[in-house]
């Protein structure tokens, strides 16, 4: 593979609305790094209240003539944006290790897991088909149909800058609607390509708008009242202030927020491919994923197995600036980050768990202000430690000693998130009890990070999601429109007089 061409663009980003790019009202902004050199790459401007009422008026007023457009119109809008995405997906890789710091070839994942799901909502006409009833009494037909919301908005994290935003858009604009997105300002530039793409695809000004920006823009955006629904991924106090504010508002809202996502390995299991799985999802992305594994669950005697298996492979990890084509884990997104994270491990330590691995202080050679760390690995894990409880998003994995099976699912079910699972095994029998009762929206048997195709739909249980529907996929179509039933007969079937009682079938 030839050496991709990295993202340097460095002039400011601002905002899209009716179809361009403005700087918006305001005189705030705030640095967009490069992980991988801790340099200052790029400034983001930060969108004002009265830059997200531009947006929303461009979105109310260009709506209607969308949601009129036929389905099968809007889907071909959408199949011209698949061909843009597919021809530019590199440069959209690039852009994401620029500004995330993952590596390309994970970045270049995330491009096409976002792909397929514009490939999904290029199914508009028939996901939009309705169901009628002939004769629902005699000489009346029933019939549903969906409709669009209206103008809908989209909130979305720093990890993954293009594959979130296509877990929203794509399959709101197929149902007719005009989309807001507010990007997370961490990595913003993804979302303004994405808007030239549909631009460029056809899709009428003021349909699909980007307000980049912060709390500020957030909170516009939730209290508008032409904003009808919102969607959220990031974090979960987040997640759950947006479903509280919007509900309060009167809008439809679907907040998906953090995680702890445990991997069970049963003595039983395949212990080579175990550790394989529990490398790449503990240490891929930097641990920066929704569904990283970040603990591991070793019952019986697996851990004695398989922790110096874990402890070699993560001391072994390639750790470089993402756009090196062998690299295993990129830096973490900014300073901040990396010193949240390197904080942990030091309450892990002050907690009395193993450090089996320490991750701090990793130096790249040629990248010393890069916001890098290193693997780390901890074993003796007690489910009362900080360490086990919150959501440290970055490459430590916690080992956690369990006699039994059903220890370990009591363990992974009192735990306050519940998005992604696994369990290895290879015995039939336990896979379907574990899938059958763990308390988990998203369950992977032998599979480590089983993040659900474009047409089944992503979404956690407990504090991992606010509200009723998962994101994309047929939960996705239902969350952009609003059901409406039509009860029809003509004169010629009406019979005489008025009538007092319940209507039956007749
Ligand atoms: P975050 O919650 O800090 O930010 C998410 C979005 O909310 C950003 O657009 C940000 O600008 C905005 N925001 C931040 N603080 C706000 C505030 N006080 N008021 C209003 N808006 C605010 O999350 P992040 O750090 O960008 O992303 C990482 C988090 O996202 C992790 O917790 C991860 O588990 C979660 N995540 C969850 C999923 C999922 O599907 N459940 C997927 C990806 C990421």
């Amino acid at each position: 593979m030839p050496s991709p061409q990295p993202y340097t663009d460095t002039a400011d980003i601002g905002h899209w609305i009716q179809g361009g790019v403005q700087r918006g009202s305001g005189t705030r902004s705030q640095t967009v790094w490069n992980p991988a050199t801790g340099t200052a790459a790029r400034r983001v401007l930060l969108a004002e209240a009265a830059d997200v009422d531009a947006a929303v008026a461009a979105a109310v007023a260009a709506q209607p003539a969308w949601a009129d457009t036929p389905p099968i119109r809007r889907a071909r809008v959408l199949n011209k944006f698949l061909e843009l995405m597919n021809r530019h997906k590199d440069t959209l890789a690039a852009m994401i290790t620029a500004e995330h710091g993952k590596v390309f070839t994970d970045a270049q994942g995330e491009v096409m897991r976002g792909i397929d799901i514009v490939e999904f909502a290029c199914g508009a006409p028939q996901l939009l088909k309705g169901d009628h009833t002939d004769q629902v009494s005699t000489g009346i037909d029933n019939w549903t149909l969906r409709q669009p919301l209206g103008v809908v908005a989209g909130i979305t994290p720093f990890n993954f800058p293009c594959m979130v935003p296509c877990w929203m858009f794509p399959v709101a604009l197929a149902c007719g609607n005009a989309f807001i997105l507010k990007p997370s300002e961490r990595d913003p530039s993804p979302a303004l390509f994405m808007a030239q793409l549909l631009k460029e695809a056809g899709l009428p000004d003021g349909v699909f708008s980007v307000v980049n920006g912060d709390k500020v823009a957030v909170d516009a955006l939730l209290t508008h009242p032409d904003v009808k629904a919102l969607s959220f991924v990031g974090s979960t106090p987040i997640a759950q202030y947006i479903y509280e504010t919007g509900a309060h508002h009167g809008k439809r809202v679907q907040a998906l927020g953090g995680a702890k996502n445990h991997m069970v390995v049963m003595p039983d299991a395949n212990l080579e491919q175990a550790v394989d799985a529990l490398i790449g999802a503990a240490y891929g992305s930097a641990g920066e994923r929704c569904m990283a594994i970040s603990v591991a669950v070793l019952v019986g005697d697996v851990a004695d197995k398989i922790v110096p298996m874990l402890a070699e492979r993560a001391k072994a990890l390639k750790i470089k600036n993402g756009m090196e084509l062998d690299a295993e884990m990129g830096p973490i997104v900014t300073k901040e980050a990396r010193d949240r994270i390197e904080g942990y491990i030091g309450i892990g330590v002050e907690e009395g768990a193993q450090l089996v691995v320490d991750g701090r202080g990793h130096q790249v050679r040629g990248y010393e202000n890069g916001f890098f760390t290193g693997g780390t690995l901890f074993d003796f894990v007690e489910p009362s430690m900080r360490i086990y409880k919150e959501e440290i998003f970055g490459p430590v994995l916690a080992c956690v000693r369990v006699p039994a099976f059903a220890d370990a699912l009591a363990l992974i079910n009192a735990h306050e998130f519940g998005n992604g699972v696994a369990l290895f095994t290879s015995d039939g029998g336990i896979a379907r009890e574990f899938s059958r009762r763990v308390q988990v929206g998203m369950v992977g048997i032998n599979v480590p990070i089983p993040v659900p195709m474009a047409w089944h739909g992503f979404g956690g249980w407990k504090k991992s999601l606010f509200g009723d529907m998962h994101a994309y996929g047929e939960e996705g179509v239902r969350f952009y429109t609003k059901q409406k039933s039509v009860m029809q007969r003509w004169p010629d079937s009406i019979g005489k007089g008025a009538e007092f009682v319940m209507p039956t079938a007749k």
